[in-house]
């Protein structure tokens, strides 16, 4: 087979991985991340150009299927994605990983974008571990209170007036996680619902040392069909791998 996997994820590495070298995989990546993780087999980076442009490069590329293996928050090039992969006449299927669940001793608030993440934090803290990526900084950049960001590549202005910027990719520890936040006094953690264990620690963090925190919900994902594990997207195209999670 000779597959789409739209990645930046470490479910499309998975995925790639299962599939190398007994299928034809392209991993196609935005080109956001300075040094990204790459993963095994064919890699193209930057946009396609819109659906349109997408759907022409499935038929020229004669592509049998595609699997969206993007983050839960990369709302444009999964809806771009399934336009195109419709348009192109090639199956398609999202892999998205579950999103995290509150547990017993778990302060959550669940907003629904990161302005109001903006406004939920001016309630709860003066300190805040700031985890929602480089993009949408914007929305905090009003806030009164300090921020500690924490994000892969430096983010672009506009910040929060008193912050500072540390860069990181995780996977992180519990204990790590506990010891930044106590390093910094911080009283209230942000985070997307990304789902998944490499940036769970913080979350486990949070509980243990009393910190609210405010989850920003996912977008809706397209109408396709969704599969939760590279285990999952492998049955759904046909392939079988046992060592896959
Ligand atoms: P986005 O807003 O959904 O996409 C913006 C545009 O970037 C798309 O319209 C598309 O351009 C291009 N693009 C995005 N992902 C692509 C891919 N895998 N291959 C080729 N083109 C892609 O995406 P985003 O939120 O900026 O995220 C960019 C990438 O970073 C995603 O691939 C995602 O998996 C990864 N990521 C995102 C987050 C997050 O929080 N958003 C976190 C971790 C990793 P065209 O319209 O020109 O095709």
């Amino acid at each position: 087979m000779r597959l789409l996997v739209l990645g930046g994820t470490g479910e499309a590495r998975a995925l790639a991985a299962a599939l190398h070298p007994g299928h034809d995989v392209i991993t196609s990546l935005a080109g956001r991340v300075r040094d990204p993780r790459l993963p095994v087999g064919q890699v193209r980076i930057g946009g396609f150009g819109g659906p349109a442009a997408l759907a022409e490069w499935l038929r020229r590329e004669s592509i049998d299927a595609v699997v969206d293996a993007t983050h839960p928050f990369a709302e444009r090039i999964s809806a771009s994605a399934a336009t195109a992969a419709a348009q192109a006449g090639v199956p398609l299927v999202l892999l998205r990983r579950p999103g995290w669940a509150a547990g017993p001793g778990d302060v959550w608030h669940r907003v629904g974008s990161l302005d109001a993440a903006a406004l939920a934090v001016a309630s709860l803290g003066e300190r805040v571990f700031l985890t929602t990526g480089r993009q949408g900084l914007a929305a905090f950049a009003d806030c009164p209170q300090w921020f500690l960001i924490r994000c892969v590549d430096p983010p672009d202005p506009p910040l929060p007036a008193r912050s500072e910027v540390v860069l990181a990719r995780g996977p992180y520890t519990v204990d790590g996680e506990t010891g930044l936040m106590r390093e910094h006094s911080i009283d209230v953690l942000v985070t997307k619902d990304s789902g998944g264990p490499l940036t769970a620690a913080k979350l486990a963090a949070a509980r243990d040392l009393g910190v609210p925190v405010v989850v920003v919900d996912r977008p809706a994902a397209p109408d396709v069909p969704v599969v939760d594990t590279v285990a999952a997207a492998l049955a759904w195209l046909g392939v079988s791998n046992l060592s896959a999670g």
